[in-house]
């Protein structure tokens, strides 16, 4: 079936929203996306990776256009503080292929990309609902609207959600992401860490946590080859998370090597937030006439490095089903047959990996090579990650990665 002549409405306009939004256009449905936001989003986010092979999909499929610039790296690098010191141990390297985007550059390619979809900025959606005929209403305060399928990509608190799994709370973590950006002038004196970064994505190991450092494009109007320094540190605050932004500060500066620390340190005074982790996954990503997509699916902990890669790779699925199935109804059980154990199995690796990485940390000092390649194989156990595509290829080898 091609989508023609199908009426599909979007709830919410962020990554999500205009990737599905390109997958509804571009499968022949009339698509119409409703914004809560009244401004561009571009200026929400810092850094995104994504596995290389779904950027080149993107690209071939035209959802990404590519000049959008990016900052591909190879090589993951893990540090920790030196015994007795303060400079910093290289303890491993693993070969790891990612391709680093700027947020708001990946939002603006996108939306772009679904300039075919009728967009309303500022138009909250205030419910939805089911009305005759397998059909579903979106109500706003302008008045409402019916539409054959309705795709709810209103992100993590989503009222969408509300209509497949009514009261579905999110599980907290119990410890606090700090992320921060920092423009590349403001390192011009700590030569060692940019040249690693320019080569790698650096994890630094510390008791009850790590921190992951890693280059994007500037954006902004910047050149493509401007880069802006995205880091993301991952521990427990003494009090409830998500805690006090300058607490990272603390962490950074007890158990960093110097020179990141200092990093951290004007982090703080540039762009920094910090939010609670938390994870959540629908029962059911789609239940005619709707579906689920992105965040508002499922969120899974940030260690999977996987928020905009399901976002995308939902709209590719929804894309291909749109295009394949013999209904309307058939394309969203297809999709929710692929694309619900898919976010299960990504809330259960973030649980994995998170466990591994803050709540029960290793003594990284003991770690080598050997050992880091081994301790990642357990922690996977058998699960694939395009972040560890190299570290277990036995299990590669069985499933697809994640993000191809
Ligand atoms: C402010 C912000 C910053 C982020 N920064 C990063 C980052 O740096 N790195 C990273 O990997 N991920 C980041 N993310 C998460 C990442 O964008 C998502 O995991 C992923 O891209 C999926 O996005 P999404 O579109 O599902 O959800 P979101 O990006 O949360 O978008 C949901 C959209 O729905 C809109 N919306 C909500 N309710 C309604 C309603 N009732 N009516 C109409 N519209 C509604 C919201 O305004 C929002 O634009 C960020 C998200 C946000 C919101």
């Amino acid at each position: 079936m091609a989508a023609t002549g199908l009426r599909m409405g979007v709830v919410g306009g962020s990554v999500a929203g205009c990737a599905t939004a390109v997958a509804g256009v571009r499968a022949g449905a009339d698509v119409t996306v409703y914004e809560r936001s009244a401004g561009a989003l571009q200026d929400r986010g810092l850094g995104v990776v994504v596995p290389p092979s779904l950027h080149e999909r993107l690209v071939g499929a035209g959802y990404l256009d590519a000049a959008m610039p990016t900052a591909p790296v190879a090589t993951r690098v893990w540090l920790t503080r030196a015994a007795g010191g303060r400079s910093a141990r290289e303890f491993a390297r693993q070969p790891s292929p990612v391709t680093p985007c700027n947020w708001g550059l990946l939002w603006q390619a996108l939306r772009t990309a679904a300039s075919g979809a009728h967009h309303h900025r500022g138009r909250p959606v205030t419910s939805v609902g089911r009305a005759p005929a397998g059909r579903a209403v979106v109500r706003t305060a302008e008045g409402e609207e019916t539409y054959d399928v309705v795709v709810g990509a209103d992100g993590h608190a989503s009222l969408t959600r509300q209509a497949l799994a009514p009261g579905l709370r999110p599980s907290p973590a119990g410890y606090t992401v700090w992320r921060g950006t920092l423009p590349l002038s403001a390192l011009t004196d700590h030569r060692r860490p940019l040249e690693l970064l320019r080569e790698a994505w650096v994890t630094i190991g510390f008791p009850g946590g790590h921190g992951i450092f890693y280059l994007i494009p500037r954006g902004g109007g910047a050149g493509p080859d401007d880069r802006l320094l995205a880091y993301a540190v991952y521990a427990t605050p003494p009090g409830p998370p998500p805690g006090e932004v300058a607490h990272v500060r603390d962490v950074a500066e007890r158990y960093f090597p110097e020179e990141w620390a200092d990093i951290v340190a004007r982090g703080e005074h540039t762009a920094m937030t910090c939010h609670p982790v938390t994870d959540l996954h629908a029962p059911l990503a789609a239940d005619p006439p709707f579906l689920l997509a992105g965040d508002a699916a499922g969120v899974t902990r940030p260690h999977t490095a996987s928020g905009a890669v399901k976002a995308l790779q939902d709209a590719l699925c929804l894309e291909e089903a749109l295009r394949t199935c013999a209904s309307p109804a058939e394309a969203l059980r297809s999709y929710a047959r692929e694309r619900t154990p898919e976010g299960a199995r990504l809330v259960e690796l973030g649980r994995r990996l998170g466990r591994a990485q803050v709540e029960q940390t290793p003594d990284w000092a003991a770690l080598d090579q050997e050992a880091v390649d081994a301790w990642c194989r357990a922690t996977l156990a058998g699960a694939t990650s395009y972040l560890y595509a190299r570290v277990a290829p036995e299990a590669q080898a069985q499933a697809d990665p994640v993000g191809d």
